[in-house]
Formats: C-alpha cells, sequence, structure tokens
C-alpha cells in the first residue's frame, strides 16, 4: 500500500509561515502521497501554493451539519470549497479540549464522506487506560463508536495515535505498535470485510526523523500522522522519505 504522511499544523504559524511551508514541501514527495493540514485560515493559500505538486491539503476538523446557526464552526462543503480533500477528525485535542465523543466523530466522519473529503478518524488510549491494559480494548471501542457504515468502502483512513505519545517525544515499543495496528485491522476487516484490507492505518505521536523508519516498517503500519515535526520541512520530507 502507498503510504500517506500527513502532517496536522495544529495552530501554529502565521499566514506567511504555512505558505512558505507548503513551498518547501512542493516537488518532495516520491515514495509516499503527502497531506498537510493547516488552521482554517490558512487553507487557502497552502492550496495555492502547492497547486501543481502532490501536496495534498486538508481541514483539522469539520461540523457535522451541512450548514446553520453553528457560530465559529466550519462545515465539510466549506473545506471542500477551499480546495481541502482530507479532513482529520477526533483528534485527542478535539476529545479533550472540546468534549468530542466517539458519537460526534462518527457524525462528522458522515459529513465529510458526504462531500467527498477523506477523513482521517483518530483514536488512541491515554497513559492510565495503557498503563491498565486497556489500549487494545480503547481503540477498538473508540473504532466501533467513531467510523460509520460504508467507511472503508469510500476510502476513509485511521489514524491510532497514543494520547500519552503526543508531542511528548515518547512512543510505544515496536511490538505494541505492530499489536494495536493489527487489531484494528482485525477489527475493522470483521466489520467492512475485504474493503478495509485497504484502508491505510496511520501511526501518530511523536513521529521523527530518526523513529520513522522503524515505525513505518511495522506491519499494518501505512503511514504516519506528524504533528511537531511537519512544522520543520526537511524533518518531513525525511519521514516521508523513511516510508
Ligand atoms: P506529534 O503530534 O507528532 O507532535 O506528537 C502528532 C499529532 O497530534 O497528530
Amino acid at each position: 500500500m502507498r503510504p500517506l504522511i500527513a502532517g496536522n499544523w495544529k495552530m501554529h504559524g502565521s499566514l506567511a509561515e504555512a505558505s512558505r511551508l507548503a513551498e518547501e514541501l512542493k516537488g518532495g514527495a516520491s515514495g509516499a502521497d503527502l497531506l498537510v493540514c493547516p488552521p482554517f485560515l490558512h487553507i487557502q493559500a497552502v492550496v495555492s501554493a502547492v497547486q501543481g505538486s502532490a501536496v495534498a491539503v486538508g481541514g483539522q476538523d469539520c461540523h457535522a451539519a451541512a450548514k446553520g446557526a453553528h457560530t465559529g464552526d466550519v462545515s465539510a462543503a466549506m473545506l471542500r470549497d477551499a480546495g481541502a480533500t482530507h479532513v482529520i477528525l477526533g483528534h485527542s485535542e478535539r476529545r479533550a479540549d472540546h468534549g468530542e465523543t466517539d458519537a460526534g466523530v462518527r457524525a462528522k466522519t458522515e459529513a465529510a464522506l458526504a462531500v467527498g473529503l477523506t477523513p482521517i478518524v483518530c483514536v488512541g488510549e491515554t497513559e492510565a487506560q495503557r498503563l491498565a491494559g486497556e489500549a487494545e480494548r480503547v481503540v477498538e471501542t473508540q473504532l466501533s463508536g467513531s467510523l460509520p457504515d460504508g467507511f472503508a468502502e469510500a476510502g476513509g483512513v485511521v489514524a491510532y495515535e497514543p494520547v500519552w505519545a503526543i508531542g511528548t517525544g515518547r512512543t510505544p515499543t515496536e511490538d505494541d505498535i505492530a499489536a494495536i495496528h493489527g487489531a484494528m485491522r482485525r477489527v475493522l476487516v470483521g466489520r467492512f470485510g475485504k474493503a478495509a484490507e485497504g484502508t491505510r492505518l496511520l501511526y501518530g505521536g511523536s513521529v521523527k526523523p530518526g523513529n520513522a523508519a522503524a515505525i513505518l516498517a511495522l506491519p499494518h503500519v501505512d503511514g504516519a500522522l506528524v504533528g511537531g515535526a511537519s512544522l520543520v520541512a526537511a524533518d518531513f520530507l525525511a519521514i516521508a522519505k523513511a516510508a
């Protein structure tokens, strides 16, 4: 499967910095698909900056409703209209900062699919859940609650992001990543059938140039969702090269 290396820029950078970073990524994709997910306000500028290149652009969230009285929110159709092709949904920072639930993430995922955006649905356990031996169960519960019917058939992407590995410089062991990714594949194939054999399963949480090759070589790891290291073009491209 062709890997997907996705950058989650979170709430970082100015408009000028976003455009510059996007420019630096152009022409960098080779063996992997590249995607960057800037803040909403920077999407259009980044879409212009990467025009004519293989770099895709996504949002970091969208509302579940198609339109309406939802102050401060952005719809999936608006992302599409701005030139985005993907959207990250259910990131643990949204689940924590905005109380997003599996059912809410599922509704957003349906909204994304309805307008032809590729959703990247994030799941992952907290440190306490990992220490209690519940990581696999938590991830399976989040998957079954967050993914709508038709998800695999529509090309949806899943990202396993252990909450305690995000922005901390810590990662699970390779065995632990492989175990969760194997479990996710089993759950998805069990629910969606053959289509889920081709579902891209990304790993996210402190992916850096130094650990990317080992993580991306693991079975059922089909790419990475990169936060901090996606803000430096050389680091992001090095991770893509390792894929
Ligand atoms: P990180 O973030 O690479 O900075 O750990 C990953 C993410 O939150 O998507």
